[in-house]
């Protein structure tokens, strides 16, 4: 794509279509209009998405691999356009682990996913039986949503899903439609016509895909409760369901820490995307020995931390993307604040400025109890709890019943991993939060989902298992 004007018309809607205005978080300003599609449209997708199928699992692995590093190829050459898209619609900045970060990540995980291995498993082979384990194509996959990181989490459900041979249908969320169209219509550049489809409508639209009888597997991100109404929507028809859910991420700290060493890796795994990330650090767990160090070398990280308008390529961190997330944000830091918790740094918004800022807010003085820790906050805050011994901190990390992430974090790396094996999370860093990988499998505990993503296994999890014994 030359230009960014070129970009958004090649997504606009036709005339006559329904539309609707997406604004920029940041100021209030119209980014462009989105499509509003309903379940007609998501009829015509998937009978499209149907036909181009069989075709396209005819190909082969290799084939289809080749097209997805051509489509890598295309995401490149309209990376800084893209960027910008994603950074007016989404709020994040161009700069920082934000914007372009994210549409380099999306080219990153189709290379990946183009060169993963995935060759039969011979399973017994004792010379009465010889039997092999194979993936075959799913058929039609859905892929669903959220609004925090719109590109790379579309990448991380479609690549898998073309790789294996399925065609996808894909339902972006309603906050951030734009992005994702103009990702998959580059992106389509590369495909056979009908093979890969966005349908942008809402809640009605995603459910009449997690239910419809020709879909055969939904890729799911977004929240608990809507992972719930998906198994529900879904039971009817059998579907797989690879769901990756909300999370409220601990990590530890342990009395042997640098404070200092460590605070700007505990400042970007709490508030990388101005916290609005399923696996940042959501509470922070610190020795009672180095508490007050922790908390002041935290607050000197955030306040060298810009905050602003995403295009400025001097800030780091954005607005909230929606008014109903910075409600929320406001709602658990006053209600934090009244219960009299220490608010260190923040919590103050300026209500007359446009845009859904919210500022940088690092909150002492709490304990689990106190809903900023104990709900899914989704922003800016950060909660800082002390404790005693490692034992109450593995407990109250354990307190909550999702576990996405969590993190431990130490100068001892065999102690670090010995306090990791006992936190019930699907990840656990040590001495870093949130760090992806697309050859390291990612996914959920408890109610922060199943299934897995990226690598082989996040591969295999796109294919119907098939044995062939004999
Ligand atoms: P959400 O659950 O409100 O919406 C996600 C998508 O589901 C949207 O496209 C929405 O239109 C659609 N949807 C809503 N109701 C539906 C229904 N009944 N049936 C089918 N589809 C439906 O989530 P959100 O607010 O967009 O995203 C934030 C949440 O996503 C947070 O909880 C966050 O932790 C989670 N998340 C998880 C991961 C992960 O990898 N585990 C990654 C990113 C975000």
């Amino acid at each position: 794509m030359e230009t960014y004007d070129a970009l958004l018309a090649s997504i606009t809607p036709a005339a006559g279509q329904n539309s609707r205005t997406i604004l920029d978080p940041a100021t209030g300003e119209a980014v462009g209009e989105a499509p509003v599609h309903t379940v007609e449209d998501l009829q015509a997708a998937i009978d499209a998405a149907a036909a181009a199928q069989p075709a396209w699992a005819a190909l082969g692995h290799d084939a289809r691999s080749a097209a997805l590093l051509k489509a890598a190829d295309a995401v490149e050459r309209s990376a800084e356009e893209l960027a910008r898209l994603l950074s007016r619609e989404q709020g994040k900045p161009l700069n920082g682990p934000n914007a372009r970060f994210e549409v380099g990540a999306c080219s990153a995980w189709l290379r990946a996913t183009a060169g993963t291995p995935l060759e039969p498993e011979v399973v017994v082979d004792d010379g009465e039986t010889h039997a092999e384990l194979h993936y075959r194509p799913i058929g039609v996959v859905g892929a669903i949503g959220p609004w925090n990181w719109p590109m790379m989490i579309t990448i991380w459900q479609i690549a898998p899903a073309l790789r294996m041979g399925n065609a996808v249908v894909v339902k972006p969320s309603e906050y951030t439609p734009l992005s994702v169209l103009a990702l998959i219509s580059i992106i389509n550049q590369e495909l056979p016509e009908g093979l890969l489809s966005v349908v942008s409508g809402g809640r009605d639209v995603g459910e009449a895909l997690a239910s419809h009888d020709a879909i055969g597997k939904v890729m799911f991100t977004g929240s608990t409760a809507t992972g719930k109404a998906i198994i529900r929507s879904s039971a009817d028809t059998v579907k797989r369901l690879t769901l990756e859910l909300g999370g409220n991420d601990a990590g530890i700290v342990l009395p042997d820490s640098d404070p200092k060493a460590i605070a700007e890796g505990l400042f970007w795994g709490a508030f990388i995307n101005t916290g609005q990330t399923c696996a940042a650090l959501k509470r922070l767990y610190v020795h009672e020995s180095q508490y007050e160090a922790v908390c002041s070398e935290l607050a000197a990280v955030a306040a060298a931390m810009p905050m602003g308008n995403g295009l400025d390529e001097n800030n780091v961190l954005g607005p909230l993307q929606n008014r109903q997330q910075y409600n929320i944000v406001a709602r658990l830091v006053d209600a934090a604040r009244e219960s009299g918790a220490r608010i260190l740094v923040g919590g103050n918004p300026d209500d007359n400025q446009p845009g859904n800022f919210y500022p940088t807010t690092l909150v002492a003085d709490i304990d689990n109890d106190n809903p900023l820790v104990a709900e899914e906050q989704f922003g800016p805050a950060l909660p800082i709890i002390k404790y005693s011994t490692v034992d109450e901190a593995v407990a109250k990390a354990n307190a909550l019943d999702v576990g996405l992430g969590a993190s431990v974090w130490s100068s001892d790396l065999g102690a670090a991993r010995e306090v990791a094996a006992r936190i019930q999370a699907g990840t656990v860093w040590i001495n870093k939060h949130g760090a992806v990988d697309p050859r390291v499998p990612f996914g959920g505990a408890k109610q922060s989902g199943y299934g897995l993503e990226f690598g082989a296994e996040g591969l295999k999890a796109l294919g119907v298992p098939q044995v062939i014994n004999g």
